[in-house]
């Protein structure tokens, strides 16, 4: 894929960037492992301050920084500003906590391995490796950004092809902000690129955000080399709706969960699992909301929804969504793709799914909802855990016996109950099954770059 940005709402494009030479390559890795060097051994308060300060800058560039995610992947400018101001919130978060998240522990006793004293501590491990998604331009680039520069540790960013106006801001943002030369930098590579990089010895780890097939070609380079990886894929996640709950709330917020980012969030909302109580009537409700979508331009004031990010991706939602209502679903709401440019494709609902359509197995990254009919709670767990992704999950009930059932059974990174799935900075993010392995934000997310290091004393 050629690194350009393409403004989906026209096809046009918008910049085109060479992407970087192999002796551009080897520079940024030695800058950054020369930055290592000198970040690891600096105080947290001159890191810290260093974070505050690049908050600052991301704060004071939200207009030109939300202009340039929704003109190159699509979303609405609105959603874009919030995108940024959370990405300076995470990055405060991090220069307020780091040093508490990685002080490590006192062993109480420490006569019970024959010392004086024993402790553990976080440490940094070097240069990382970022490998990262178009979706959220800035907060998933941030999320990993911020915590590893706390740390100590220096990033490498990868990002996706189609946002290298978002890779570019991002590579100098935090020189600006007084880190060390080379402590941040972007690769304007191709994906092909990506296990040079990873396997050479300076590189010590790797994040990746994205699909499932690009995560296991990542985790496999990881492995055979012997490195850690944190790996955030996709997700299908389900939304149970039960007969106590307040039906106007869920709906709203189900439309909202659906089709926040156009649909294209990991922790959208897919499924939608209703008891069969309230199934029809919640059909009903939740198809005319999304109905009453605006769909357009996303720079307008008062869209709701934009064109998806790449034209593969609307040609692949668009094709989950046939295959399933040419073997006997139906569209209660949208389900075609409109005439006209850009790569829009509508609010729909679906109906009638089996387990032979694609739709049940597979991740719709647009604005497409399934809805399922169950007959009690065990059927509703089912149907939510019948899938090979685990990243988040919601349930709508004010039944406590069936909120504990919910959390205990069903099997995924996080529990909304009576809400939709947010990422918070204070909050672990990570699913299980194929949506990924380890843990972003909140301490664990910090943590996961460092060497616990244990210290025995005699
Ligand atoms: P993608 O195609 O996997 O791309 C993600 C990143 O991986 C891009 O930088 C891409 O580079 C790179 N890449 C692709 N194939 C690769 C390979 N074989 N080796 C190394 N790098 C590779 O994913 P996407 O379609 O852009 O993003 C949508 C997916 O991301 C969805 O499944 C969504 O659920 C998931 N996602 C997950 C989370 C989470 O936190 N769990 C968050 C956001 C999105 P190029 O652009 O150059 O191909």
């Amino acid at each position: 894929m050629a690194i350009a940005s393409i403004n989906p709402v026209d096809g046009s494009v918008i910049a085109q960037f060479d992407a970087h030479d192999d002796n551009e390559i080897e520079e940024r890795i030695a800058a950054a492992a020369a930055a290592y060097r000198s970040l690891r051994d600096t105080a947290f308060a001159t890191r810290a301050g260093w974070m505050r300060s690049a908050a600052d800058l991301l704060d004071a560039d939200v207009d030109r920084v939300a202009e340039l995610i929704t003109a190159e992947m699509g979303k609405p400018l609105a959603q874009a500003r919030a995108e940024v101001h959370k990405s300076a919130t995470a990055m405060r978060f991090y220069a307020d906590h780091a040093e508490e998240f990685l002080s490590g522990a006192e062993l109480d006793d420490p006569s019970v391995v024959g010392a004086s004293a024993a402790r553990t501590v976080y440490q940094p491990i070097g240069v990382v490796l970022a490998v990262m998604p178009w979706n959220y331009p800035i907060w998933q680039v941030i999320r990993f950004a911020a915590p590893a520069l706390m740390a100590g540790n220096t990033g490498l960013l990868k990002h996706a092809s189609n946002v290298p106006q978002a890779a570019l801001y991002l590579d100098t943002l935090f020189e600006r902000s007084g880190f060390p030369h080379g402590s941040f930098r972007s690769l304007l590579i191709p994906a092909a690129k990506v296990e040079g990089v990873l396997r050479d010895r300076r590189v010590v780890a790797a994040t990746l955000t994205g699909s499932e097939p690009a995560g296991r070609s990542v985790a496999a380079i990881a492995g055979s080399e012997v490195k850690h990886v944190v790996l955030e894929l996709g997700g299908s996640d389900p939304f149970i709706v039960m007969p106590s709950a307040d039906l106007d709330r869920a709906v709203a917020t189900a439309v909202s969960a659906r089709t926040s980012n156009n649909g294209q969030a990991c922790i959208n909302a897919k499924r939608f699992i209703v008891h069969r109580d309230i199934h029809d009537a919640f059909v009903e409700k939740f198809a005319a909301a999304m109905a009453a979508l605006t769909v357009g331009d996303p720079m307008a004031e008062g869209t709701d929804v934009g064109p998806l990010a790449t034209e593969s991706g609307r040609d692949e939602v668009a094709g989950l969504v046939a295959d399933a209502l040419s073997s006997g679903a139906t569209a209660v709401v949208g389900g075609a793709v409109p005439d006209g440019p850009g790569w829009f494709y509508p609010p729909t609902v679906v109906t009638g799914i089996t387990d032979a359509m694609r739709l049940y197995r597979e991740e719709a990254f647009g604005p497409v909802a399934s809805v399922y009919r169950a007959e009690d709670a065990a059927d509703a767990l089912r149907i939510a855990n019948d899938t090979t992704f685990g990243l988040s999950s919601a349930v709508w009930t004010t039944d406590d016996e069936e909120e504990a059932f919910f959390i205990r059974g069903l099997d995924a990174g996080a529990v909304f109950v009576n809400g939709m799935s947010i990422s918070y900075p204070h909050l672990p993010f990570g699913g299980v099954k194929d949506s990924g392995v380890g843990r972003e934000l909140s301490a664990e997310g910090i943590r996961e770059f460092c060497n616990l290091k244990s210290i025995w004393k005699a």
